[in-house]
């Protein structure tokens, strides 16, 4: 019999309060969670050093199941409230998860000035392409002609490139991968743990529900394949409709806590760090 003293992660989940989850069999939700709690439990700090930060939908559920410190806020505003977390506890590691319109259309403005800043958060954009949560209305990062609930005859908007514009941002460390490359996905995030400033990761992410059965991938299987096959590693060439997967920027620059810390000290100010 599997105990909680057995399986490293159930150390990290509320496993006997919040279960089963909400999540549809074959979502993303869950891989990415797993990949979080191990990359925590390989840096070897106290749970109590971690606050997980979300806002609304899917994806921002997972705070509700991880036993840190936990904050499910409102939509679109994970990173401003994560700033203010880090900002009154800067020795405490914040993980935002978010999910593609909780990021990008909601809380496009926080994802682009918390990038601007260097702010010394890990950002994890599960990106599904759709809104789940509500129903399966298209986002920013739903591709050129396929199908959601607001979109039938397809989508004529220009996706959203979440690695560029993080980069563009400022944002020092950006990766992708898919919640296929699971080993991947946990090495990334324990990098961006150690990294100072901004991090932030795009997992391309499996919505069977309200995504996949919209646009020709009719099972969990076909659809996390779908993810798999349409990125390529970092350094091979992209093809049109494909994304580069690996680590695309780590840029060392001093992190919005070290610079504050430094303005406080020059003016003669006192504040932990
Ligand atoms: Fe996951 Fe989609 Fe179900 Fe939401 S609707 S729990 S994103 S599979």
């Amino acid at each position: 019999m599997v105990t909680t003293e057995t399986i490293s992660e159930y150390k990290y989940l509320r496993a006997n309060k919040k279960f089963p989850s909400v999540w549809c069999a074959g979502c993303g939700a869950g891989i990415v969670m797993g990949a979080i709690i191990r990359a925590i439990d390989r840096l070897g700090i106290s749970k109590d050093d971690v606050t997980v930060v979300s806002g609304i939908g899917c994806t921002a559920r997972m705070p509700v199941y991880m036993d840190f410190n936990t904050l499910h806020t409102t939509h679109g505003r994970a990173l401003a409230f994560a700033t203010g977390i880090k900002l009154a506890k800067p020795g405490m590691k914040v993980i935002v998860v978010m999910g593609d319109g909780d990021a990008l259309a909601i809380g496009g403005n926080h994802f682009i000035h918390t990038a601007r800043r260097n702010m010394d958060l890990v950002a994890i954009v599960a990106n599904n392409s759709v809104y789940g949560m509500t129903g399966g209305q298209f986002s920013p990062t739903t591709p050129t002609g396929d199908l959601g609930t607001t979109t039938p005859y397809g989508n004529i908007e220009q996706d959203i490139d979440t690695c560029k514009l993080a980069e563009t941002a400022g944002a020092t460390f950006v990766a992708r991968t898919t919640a296929y490359h699971v080993f991947e996905l946990e090495r990334f995030i324990l990098q961006a743990l150690k990294h100072e400033g901004f991090s932030m990761i795009e997992v391309l992410s499996p919505c069977p529900t309200e995504y996949g059965r919209r646009n020709k991938l009719d099972t969990p299987v076909e659809l996390i394949e779908h993810l798999r096959d349409i990125t390529v590693p970092v350094g091979k060439e992209v093809p049109p409709g494909k994304f580069s997967r690996g680590i695309l920027v780590n840029r060392k620059q001093p992190g919005y806590i070290r610079r504050y810390a430094e303005l406080v000290d020059s003016v003669g100010g006192t504040w932990r760090y």
